[in-house]
């Protein structure tokens, strides 16, 4: 075991270690994103000598980013991958919006209906580290029900009414954002046993003997400087695209890729299916609709949503799939709402990411129209703009998203779904490499009948549902469900399922405790080990399988000696 000599630098640059030099560790994490610093963590103060190794530096870096940059053969339907991750300390998470909800227990079940379901793990292995990983989130207590976030419960979703196919109960729950690099960097350097170094570019695992363990990985910084870690254990926490990537760069004696004997690595690649969609109208008063934030007692925001039951699911044969209130399409100035107008106005300004549903889809001629609901709303969009102000850019704990009272309780219907696991979905090594010689990702992102079929049905069945109610009527063009869910691709920077997790080699490429299959020393963390998707956004359930992973290997250490890491823990490889 190796303690951190007094004023050890724990957070430092690759280029402070020498070219051909080979560092040693008991645990070398690779990747600070939520994954990887959740990880970090969870060894600090431990006394073992672990190593953090990241990419990116504190700051975003264009030549760091572009190592993301890769193919993609639709990509009208997927967006490049430099995209939608980020490539620096804190990973995504510098930039995402902090949406927390649990996986549901049926997400863990083979289902009959949906090829290539069920976990080799149970919703209650994951659930138990679910309420420190809201802790780790910030995103307040592990309570996912309207009626108890709060003494006296949430308002209803919509007062009165019942569903047959459709939980109202269930609220979302969101982080500050929390930025896992700002948030928890002066935690890793206070445990004085995590060396933190930043641009430290893992570009190939190397392995020993039939393959079987890792030996070292090979290091690269941006300067040109190569250096080796040789560590008792490996976790790869790059992410749900960048960890199949190493896998397959790593061809030194299996020329598949690393952990890819059965051909999986890669493939099972989903993201979400997502969509706004439909006119609602609902005949009730306006404060009968709760379609916006409320606070819970602990400060978090919550919203109410609309889950799909498991019981429609089964009956329907459908993907786990969910639905928001929501205010109309903002690119459509014919809602007459300033703030709304605002909104597409200022979307030059706006990142890719959020900007890209922002996009012109009536012409020129919208920027006009757009002006004018401005010109005519001028107070609404002035307390819009004071608000976002207040209560986004400027507060710690941030207002999630855009909430613009709708005229006449009209809503649209925001889709969030579940995508199927479809073995042609896939991502591989493409002809181009980086500037590490590295090839370039090769996206061939697919999707399948059912998960725009599961939007078809949710809306029918919704719609029915209103019907029978009698106070609510909803419309949408069934013929262009596939469009809408469609139009915007992809759901963003949700990875998942490229590395998925099974009982035995054969059905996948990690075992259920994270390992990869066939490599002794080899674990990933992230949403690339998820068998199915969920309606849920990763995040939450990344951070929980961390935490487990952590406890698995603590185990292991426990149980196996140290490797002798006398000095520094720097060595010369020669
Ligand atoms: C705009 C946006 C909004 C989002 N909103 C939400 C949301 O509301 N809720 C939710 O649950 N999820 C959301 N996400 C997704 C969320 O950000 C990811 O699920 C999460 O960050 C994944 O964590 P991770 O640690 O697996 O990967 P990452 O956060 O991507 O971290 C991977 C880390 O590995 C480093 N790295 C990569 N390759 C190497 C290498 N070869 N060597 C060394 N280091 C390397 C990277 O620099 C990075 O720091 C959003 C994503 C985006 C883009």
């Amino acid at each position: 075991m190796l303690r951190a000599p007094e004023g050890m630098v724990l957070i430092r640059h690759a280029a402070t270690i020498d070219e051909g030099h080979e560092l040693v560790a008991d645990l070398c994490i690779v990747g600070a994103g939520a994954a990887g610093i959740t990880l970090a963590l969870q060894f600090a103060g431990t006394g073992l000598r672990v190593l953090l190794l990241e990419g990116g530096e504190a700051e975003k870096l264009p030549a760091a980013q572009s190592l993301y940059a890769g193919t993609v053969d639709t990509p009208d339907l997927h967006s490049p991958p430099d995209r939608y991750r980020e490539r620096r300390f804190g990973g995504t998470t510098t930039v995402w919006s902090g949406r927390c909800l649990p996986y549901d227990p049926i997400d863990f079940d083979r289902r009959p209906w949906i090829a290539d379901s069920g976990w080799p793990i149970s919703y209650e292995d994951v659930a138990r580290h679910y309420p420190a990983a809201m802790e780790l989130c910030e995103a307040g207590e592990f309570v996912f029900s309207g009626a108890a976030v709060k003494p006296g419960g949430m308002r209803p979703l919509i007062r009165s009414f019942t569903s047959r196919h459709f939980d109202t109960d269930p609220v979302e729950r969101f982080s500050c954002p929390t930025n896992f690099g700002a948030r928890y960097r002066h935690r890793l350097e206070a445990s004085r046993n995590v060396d933190v170094i930043l641009g430290a570019n893992v570009t190939e695992l190397l392995t020993e003997g039939d393959g079987a363990r890792v030996k070292s990985l090979v290091v690269r910084g941006l300067d040109g400087r190569r250096f080796t870690v040789a560590a008792q254990q490996v976790v790869l926490a790059t992410g749900g695209l960048e960890i199949p990537r190493l896998l397959l760069a790593s061809r030194d004696r299996h020329a598949a890729g690393l952990g890819n004997q059965s051909g999986l690595v890669g493939r099972f690649y989903m993201c979400h299916i997502a969509g706004t969609i439909g006119d609602l109208r609902l005949d009730v008063d306006a404060g009968d609709v709760n379609a916006g934030y409320e606070q819970a007692d602990d400060g978090t925001y919550c919203r109410r949503r609309l889950a799909l039951t498991p019981e429609a699911q089964a009956e329907h044969g459908l993907a786990n799939a969910l639905m928001r209130l929501h205010f109309p399409a903002i690119p459509d100035p014919s809602h007459g709402s300033g703030p709304l107008s605002a909104l597409y106005l200022a979307k030059p300004f706006v990142g890719h990411e959020h900007g890209k549903r922002l996009q012109n889809r009536g012409g020129e001629g919208m920027w006009l129209r757009h002006a004018l609901n401005v010109a005519r709303d001028p107070l609404a969009t002035s307390a819009f703009l004071w608000r976002w102000l207040r209560y986004r850019t400027l507060a710690a704990r941030k207002f999630p998203s855009v909430i613009v009272p709708t005229r006449d309780n009209r809503f649209s219907l925001d889709f969030h779904g579940e995508q199927v696991p479809n073995r042609d979905s896939r991502v591989t090594l493409g002809g181009e490499t980086d500037a590490f010689g590295m090839p370039r990702l090769a996206i061939a992102w697919r999707h399948s009948p059912t998960d725009i079929r599961t939007a078809e049905v949710a809306l029918d069945l919704f719609a029915g549902d209103l019907r029978r109610w009698g106070r609510g009527r909803l419309t949408y063009d069934r013929d262009a469900v596939a469009h809408h869910m469609l139009r915007d691709g992809a759901y963003g920077g949700h990875h998942i399922g490229t590395t998925r997790m099974s009982a035995n080699p054969t059905g996948g490429v990690v075992d259920p405790q994270g390992r990869v299959h066939g490599v002794a020393n080899l674990h990933i963390a992230g949403a690339s080990v998820f068998p199915t998707s969920s309606q849920a956004n990763p995040t939450l359930t990344v951070v929980a399988m961390a935490l487990g992973l952590a406890e698995t290997l603590k185990r292991t250490f426990a149980a196996r000696p140290h490797l002798d890491t006398a000095g520094l823990g720097q060595r010369d490889a020669a």
